[in-house]
C-alpha cells in the first residue's frame, strides 16, 4: 500500500449519545465501519434533550440506506405516520392551512402547475389550490396508507425521540460501536496544532481520536468550549429562544399531520405517537414569562399529563463552522433553527451522509472540512429562509410579537423570493435545496401571498378544455382519499407498539 492509501483517520471519537450521537454511531459503522473504530460516549447524568419528534420524508431514505425495516422502526419508536404540518391562526386567528409533504396537480413543462390554477381562478373555476394534492386530502381526512418500496404518498414519522436514539444505539452496538458511559470533563488538545487528540473522562479514562464528533447539544463542549469556534446568531430573524414540552396521554385517534398553533407571543406544535402525545409551546421570552408559557400549555393540553412540563432554553443560530480542526459538529452543537418545520433530525442526516461521503482517511485537510462546512451552512441558511417567511407573511396585528415578526427585515435572499411570486408567481429551488418549489408555493399562499400576475400557460388551453382537466385530477384525488384506510387502523395493523 502506497502511503496516499494509509488509513490515517481511524479512530472516530463521537461525543455525545442523544438523536445527533447514535445517528452519526449509525450512519459511520453501517457505511465505513470496516475502515473504522467508533466509540461512542454519553452521560447518564447529563442526559439528552429529549425533543424532537416530528420528521420530513428525507428520513426514509436515510433508514432505507441503513436497510432497517419501516415496520420494526416504527414500533421501537411508537411512531406515527406524517403527511404535513397544519399551521392554525398564523396568517390570522381563526385561519388554518397544511403544508404538505405533496406536490400540487399535475405540472406543465412549462411552469408548475400552481400557474394554471391560478389561470382558471382568474376565469371563475378551479376550486381550491388543496384539492390537487393527494397528500394534504389525506391528512384532512385522516387517512393513510404505505405498502413497502411503493407508496403513493410522501410521508415522514411522528417518533419518540427518546426510543429513536435506544433504537439507534442497538442498531450501531450491532455494528462495532463501542459505547462508553462517563463524564467528559476535558478536551486535550495538541499545544502546536489545535487539533483534538483525546477526552479525559471523570473516571479518569482517557479516550484518543483521530476524528471528533460533537453531539454534545446546546453545549457545544468540543467545537465551542474548546475549539472556539464562534456562533452566527440569528435571534434577530428566528426571536424564539425557550421551550416548554410535556407529553400528555392520547385522548382520541392519532391524526397524520403536526399541528403548528400560534399564539400571541409564538406557537405550539401537537404531535401525536402511538401511545402518547407530545406536546410543546415555543416562545419569545422577551414576550412571554415562562410561567405563562406553562400555564398556556397546561390548559392547551387536552389529556392527561404523563410527564410534567419542562423548559427548554435556546438560540438561534449556527457555528460559524460545522467542521473545525479535526472536530465535526453534528446536532445541536452545529446549530439550531427552531422546530417550526422539524428539519432538525434532517440536518443531522444530511451531515452524516456528506461526512460518509468526504470522509477524510487520508488525513484531516482544510479543504475537506471547508467544503463540508460551506455545504451545511448552504443548507442552514435555505431552512433559515423558509423558516422567516412563516412569521414574515403574517397578518396578526394582536400582540407585539406578531407586528415584530411583520415589521422585521429579512435576508436579501428571501425578500427577492416574495417579491418574485408576488408579481410573477415565480417560485423556485436551487438543486440541493431541501423544500422544494411546492413547500414554498404552499407556505407562501397559505400565508395569504396571493401574487398579481402568474405565466401565461394557461392561455394555451380553452376554458372548457382547462376546466375538464382541472375537474379530472380533484376527482382522481377525492376518488383516491376515499380509498385509503384511516390513518389509526392502518398503524395498528402495521406497526402498532407491543
Ligand atoms: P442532546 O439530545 O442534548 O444530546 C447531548 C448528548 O451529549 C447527551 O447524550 C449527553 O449525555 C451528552 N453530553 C453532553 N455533555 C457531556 C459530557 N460532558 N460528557 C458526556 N456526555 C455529554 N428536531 C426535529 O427534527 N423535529 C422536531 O420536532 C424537533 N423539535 C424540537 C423541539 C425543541 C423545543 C428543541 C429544543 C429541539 C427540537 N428538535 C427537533 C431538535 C432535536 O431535538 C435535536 O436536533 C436532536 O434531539 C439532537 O439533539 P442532540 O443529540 O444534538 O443533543
Amino acid at each position: 500500500m502506497s502511503d496516499t492509501q494509509t488509513n490515517l483517520v481511524k479512530r472516530v471519537v463521537i461525543a455525545g449519545g442523544g438523536t445527533a450521537g447514535w445517528i452519526a454511531a449509525a450512519g459511520l459503522s453501517h457505511h465505513l465501519g470496516p475502515a473504522l473504530e467508533i466509540t461512542l460516549i454519553e452521560s447518564d447524568t447529563i442526559g439528552t434533550v429529549g425533543v424532537g419528534e416530528a420528521t420530513i420524508p428525507t428520513q426514509r431514505t436515510f433508514h432505507a440506506h441503513l436497510g432497517l425495516r419501516e415496520a420494526d422502526f416504527m414500533k421501537a419508536t411508537g411512531a406515527t405516520f406524517k403527511l404535513g404540518i397544519e399551521f392554525e391562526g398564523w396568517l390570522k386567528p381563526g385561519h388554518r392551512y397544511i403544508h404538505s409533504f405533496g406536490t400540487l396537480g399535475r405540472h406543465t413543462w412549462v411552469a408548475p402547475f400552481h400557474h394554471l390554477w391560478l389561470h382558471a381562478k382568474s376565469r371563475g373555476f378551479g376550486g381550491s389550490l388543496d384539492d390537487y394534492c393527494l397528500e394534504l386530502k389525506a391528512a384532512r381526512a385522516d387517512k393513510f396508507y404505505t405498502a413497502p418500496d411503493k407508496s403513493v404518498l410522501n410521508y415522514a414519522y411522528h417518533l419518540d425521540a427518546t426510543a429513536y436514539a435506544r433504537f439507534l444505539r442497538a442498531f450501531s452496538e450491532q455494528k462495532g460501536v463501542r459505547r462508553v458511559e462517563g463524564l467528559i470533563e476535558h478536551v486535550e488538545q495538541s499545544s502546536e496544532t489545535g487539533f483534538i487528540e483525546a477526552l479525559k473522562l471523570q473516571s479518569g479514562e482517557r479516550i484518543e481520536g483521530d476524528l471528533f464528533i460533537d453531539c454534545t447539544g446546546f453545549r457545544g463542549l468540543l467545537i465551542e468550549q474548546a475549539l472556539k469556534t464562534g456562533f452566527d446568531d440569528w435571534s434577530d430573524w428566528l426571536p424564539m429562544n425557550a421551550a416548554v414540552a410535556a407529553q400528555s396521554e392520547a385522548t382520541g385517534p392519532a391524526i397524520p399531520y403536526t399541528r403548528a398553533i400560534a399564539h400571541e407571543g409564538g406557537w405550539r406544535w401537537r404531535i401525536p405517537l402511538q401511545h402518547r402525545v407530545g406536546n410543546g409551546i415555543v416562545f419569545d421570552s422577551n414576550y412571554l414569562d415562562p410561567d405563562e408559557a406553562e400555564k398556556k400549555l397546561r390548559d392547551a393540553i387536552d389529556g392527561p399529563l404523563r410527564t410534567d412540563p419542562r423548559l427548554i432554553r435556546f438560540r438561534t443560530g449556527r457555528r460559524k463552522r460545522a467542521w473545525n480542526k479535526n472536530c465535526v459538529a453534528l446536532g445541536l452543537s452545529g446549530g439550531f433553527l427552531e422546530p417550526l418545520e422539524s428539519t432538525s433530525i434532517h440536518l443531522i442526516q444530511r451531515g452524516v451522509a456528506d461526512l460518509v461521503a468526504l470522509f477524510p482517511y487520508h488525513g484531516v485537510t482544510e479543504d475537506l472540512a471547508n467544503l463540508f462546512s460551506r455545504k451545511m451552512n448552504r443548507e442552514l441558511e435555505q431552512v433559515r429562509d423558509f423558516l422567516i417567511l412563516h412569521y414574515k407573511l403574517t397578518e396578526r396585528e394582536d400582540s407585539d410579537f406578531w407586528r415584530g415578526r411583520k415589521a422585521m427585515d429579512i435576508p436579501d435572499t428571501l425578500a427577492e423570493r416574495i417579491a418574485l411570486f408576488r408579481e410573477s408567481a415565480y417560485a423556485y429551488h436551487n438543486c440541493d435545496e431541501l423544500f422544494l418549489t411546492d413547500s414554498w408555493v404552499q407556505v407562501m399562499m397559505g400565508q395569504g401571498l396571493y401574487p398579481t400576475g402568474w405565466h401565461a400557460v394557461g392561455h394555451m388551453f380553452p376554458d372548457d378544455k382547462l376546466k375538464g382537466a382541472l375537474d379530472g385530477q380533484r376527482a382522481q384525488i377525492e376518488r383516491a382519499v376515499q380509498q385509503l384506510p384511516a390513518h389509526e387502523d392502518f398503524v395498528r395493523q402495521y406497526c402498532p407498539v407491543t
